[in-house]
This record gives C-alpha cells, structure tokens and sequence, in this order.
C-alpha cells in the first residue's frame, strides 16, 4: 500500500531494524531520514557479528540498496538525548521511530562479577569488532583458561574468538588492538557454561557445528554432561523444534570425538550456574569461578527451568565472560519497561502504561521486542510496525509538525551536530578502510576513534 501526502519519518538507529523500517517507509511513500549514533550506519552486523563471519556481515548490500532509493537520508554521528531530543523529532516529523537495540549488558548478580578479569561478553565483542566506545577497553587475556558464561551464539562467537589461529584473525576485519591482544593470547582452553542442559541450549545448529571445525581446536563434551533428565527427554521428544533436536544431535557426535592433539579445546559444560566470581580479596583479579549444579524442573507453564542443588564445585580460571544475553536502556524521555529493559509499545506502537499508544511514535527491533532472534527476523518486525504506521497515516493519526519540509530537518540537525556524517561521508569512510585493507587481503581495516572516521568522511566537527 502507498500513501499520496509527502509524509516524512524519522527512523533513529541505523542497524538491521532500523534499515528494514526505512526501507517499507520508503516502499509506502515515506520520506526517510535515518539517523544513528555513530558515525557509522548498521549497529551490529558492524560491531557485534564475529570478524571470521563475513558472509552475514554481505547483508550490508541489502542496506546499501535502501540508502539509494529515492526520500533517503543519513544522519550520523547524531546523540538522541543530548544532540537532539525526543521532543525535537516529534516536531519535525510526522512518525519516529525508534530502532536503537539493546547496549547494555545482562548482569549475573553474583559476588566477584566485576573484578579483574571477568567482563561483560557484549563489550569484548564491541571491543574486537572496534566499536569506537569500547576502543580503549583493555582485556587482559594471559590466563590459559576461560569461562564463557551462557549457552547463546553470542558465548559461542566469543568462545570462537578466543581460539582462532592469528592467521585466521589476520585476514578478517577485526580491529587492530584486538588482533595484537588475541595473537598474543595465552588461552587455551574455553568453558563454555549452559545454567540449562543441553536441550535447552540457545545456540543454533551452523554456529554449533562451526564450534567442531576449528583449525587450532578440539571439541569436548564428556558423554556424561549428555544425559537428560526424564522432563528434557519428553521435551525433546514431544515438542521441541529441530534446532533443539539438532544440538543435541551434534552434541552427541562431539562427545564420541577423540582428541586430535590440537593445542586448544573447547568444552561444553551443562546444569552450572555460577555463584561467585573467584579471586583474592574483595578486588584481587579471577582466579577462579565458584558454581552450583542445577537440576530441571518445570514451572507452572511448562517452561524447564534450573534449580540449585546443594552441589557446589570450583572452576580454576583466570578469565571469565559473561554471555546472558543484551538489556536495553531508556532512551531521552521514551516510555521504557525497566522490568523487561525495553520500550513500553503494544505491537510496535510507542505507548505509556495503560498501553494508550503515543501519538506518531514507534519502535522495531530488539528494543521493541527483546534481544533475540537472527538477522532476518528484524524483517518481519519491521513489516509489522510499518503496517501500524500506514494505518495510522490513513486515520490521520500521525504528527502534524509545522514545518516537516526535508531543508527544515537538514538545517536544524546541521545546527545541533557539528560532526554530522551524511551517506556520502559515510561512503567516504568505507572506501577509506576497504583501501587499508586491500594489501593485507582484508575486507577492510577498521577506523576505530570518532575523530578518525570523522576525518575520513569528511566531516568537519568542533567536537574535541
Ligand atoms: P541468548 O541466545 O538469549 O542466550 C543467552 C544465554 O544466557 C542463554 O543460554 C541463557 O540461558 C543464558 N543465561 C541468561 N541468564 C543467565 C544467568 N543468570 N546465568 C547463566 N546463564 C544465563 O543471547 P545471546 O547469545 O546474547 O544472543 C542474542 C541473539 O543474537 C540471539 O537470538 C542469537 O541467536 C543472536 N545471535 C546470532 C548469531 C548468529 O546467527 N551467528 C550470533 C550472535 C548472536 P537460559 O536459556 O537458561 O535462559
């Protein structure tokens, strides 16, 4: 369906949702101004896809074709809540949504989560892929042995990492501090650690398999971490989907491998909860990570949850990294669902509450929705706030601002953001970085300090 007025959006985060949501905008006769953070467009299939993945980062193409359609903008470098605010969009523009994901970190709880030594997954993984906020973190990897905390894609990526031959990291685009720090690093061994079984593991079956065909590392799973309780064998068997069939599957053909005398290994461990972060004194690094055994019980929907047992047992360990999964945060003055960390909607529409939907405003990904699901599944989402939005176009249900004219949006975002980064600035810095990378065979070296991309793009900022 398409609209005749000239109506103009804002979509704010320029990662796979918010690049589905402008590209229907646009399809629907929408005028599009996409706006992000970062000097940079596409949110995590730049800096949260693993480096050795290149062939789901080449979803980018797909973007690329929506920058070019007709009523597309690109405004980057731009801060919502402090460049701008909540309140300026929805004078400007007759629908805004929101598209911003989920940055922040699930946090286990546990005393010694923050010592020394044991970090939050989702900022090593900002980290190596040289997201410009994490550029001046440090890791410290000496330790010869790792625990990755959770049974999700994103402990498996980061698992990955840590084992991939310096060859291997060589050719891909990580960033250049964290290949120096990972070709020097002295682990080698990875605990992957699931609080659940191995039924309930969330990896899905390419990433799992991929974990048995690492070039510098075994697979092991002791046959006996297999065995499932009588709830997860009727699961498994009644109603679990073939993903979960399939795990258990490769899982079972891992714990049958012998070792082939590879240097590292990677274990999978199941029904572990950690307790406590190890280590000297109150903020002596890790040394170790205390966990308890945990059995499976349903709760009252059916769900197989984990339950502590009284068994305890200690990890030794000088890394740990914690991989439960993203939390979202408020966002200016957004409506936000603090228990579930995301934005209060019902279906994609902004509201407060009482679930009375907020004039003109909307959301899409995992902001929306939760951190979960693939790529692709930002597609469907997308579709689905997008319908809302033609709907409430055809109501007379969106903004009307005064002036929503293209000129009006571009002086007044020029006003506020010195360092503005346009498409074509942005074009600028992918070229820069595909050329740096040309002569070491790399799809790009990546340009990890603002100041730096924006020199690149062009851009001329005040900002320090
Ligand atoms: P995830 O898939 O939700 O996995 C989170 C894991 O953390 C689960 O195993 C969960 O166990 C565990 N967990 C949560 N709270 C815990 C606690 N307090 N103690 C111990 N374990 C805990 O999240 P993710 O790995 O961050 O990935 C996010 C999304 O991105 C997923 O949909 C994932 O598939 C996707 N992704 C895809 C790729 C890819 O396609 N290659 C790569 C990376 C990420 P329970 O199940 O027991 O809750």
């Amino acid at each position: 369906m398409t609209i005749d007025a000239p109506l103009r959006a804002a979509v704010v985060g320029a990662g796979p949702a918010g690049f589905y949501a402008a590209d229907q905008l646009l399809a629907a006769g929408f005028e599009v101004d996409l706006i992000d953070l970062l000097p940079t467009p596409f949110g995590l299939v730049r800096s949260g896809v693993a480096p050795d993945h290149p062939k789901i980062k080449s979803v980018t193409r797909v973007y690329e074709k929506t920058a070019a359609r007709p009523g597309f903008r690109f405004f980057g470098g731009v801060e919502l809540g402090s460049d701008i605010a909540r309140a300026d969009l929805l004078e400007r523009y007759h629908a805004v949504v929101y598209a911003v994901g989920t940055a922040d970190d699930n946090r286990l709880g546990i005393p010694g989560e923050d010592r020394p030594g044991s970090y939050a997954a989702t900022r090593f993984v900002a980290w190596y892929n040289g997201h410009p906020h994490a550029c001046d973190e440090e890791f410290d990897l000496s330790a010869r042995r790792a625990v990755v905390i959770g049974n999700g894609n994103v402990a498996v990526d980061v698992a990955r990492m840590l084992v991939l031959e310096p060859d291997e990291l060589a050719l891909t685009d990580t960033a250049d501090h964290a290949i120096d720090v990972l070709s020097a690093s002295g682990v080698e061994e990875v605990i992957l650690l699931g609080r659940r079984g191995p039924a309930q593991a969330a990896f899905t079956n390419p990433e799992l398999r991929e974990l048995g065909e690492l070039t510098r590392a075994d697979i092991h799973v002791d046959p006996g971490e297999l065995e499932l309780d009588e709830h997860s064998e009727r699961w498994l068997e009644e109603e679990a989907d073939a993903t979960a069939k399939r795990n258990v599957e490769l899982l079972r053909e891992f714990s049958k491998r012998p070792p082939s005398g590879k240097t590292h290994r990677v274990l999978l461990r199941f029904l572990r909860s950690p307790v406590e972060v190890l280590g000297e004194g109150e903020d002596g690094p890790v040394t170790g990570l205390r966990v308890v055994r945990n059995r499976l019980q349903p709760d009252a929907q059916g769900r197989l949850r984990a339950v502590a047992t009284d068994l305890t047992e200690d990890i030794e360990c000088g890394l740990v990294l914690r991989s439960i999964g993203y939390r979202g945060q408020p966002v200016d003055e957004v409506p936000f669902d603090d228990r579930r960390g995301l934005i209060r909607n019902v279906g994609g529409r902004v509201c407060d509450e009482d679930e009375r939907s907020h004039r003109g405003e909307y959301v899409v990904g995992w902001i929306k929705r939760g951190p979960t699901g693939v790529i692709g599944t930002n597609k469907k989402d997308a579709a689905d706030t997008v319908s809302k939005i033609v709907e409430d176009a055809e109501a007379g249900h969106l903004n009307e601002p005064v002036d929503p004219s293209a000129e009006n949006a571009e002086q007044w975002m020029r006003s506020n953001v010195p360092g503005l980064v346009t498409w074509e600035g942005w074009t600028a810095i992918d070229e820069h970085e595909k050329r740096a990378g040309e002569p070491h065979s790399r799809p790009r070296v990546k340009l990890v300090r603002l100041e730096d991309l924006l020199g690149a793009s062009g851009s001329v900022t005040s900002r320090s």
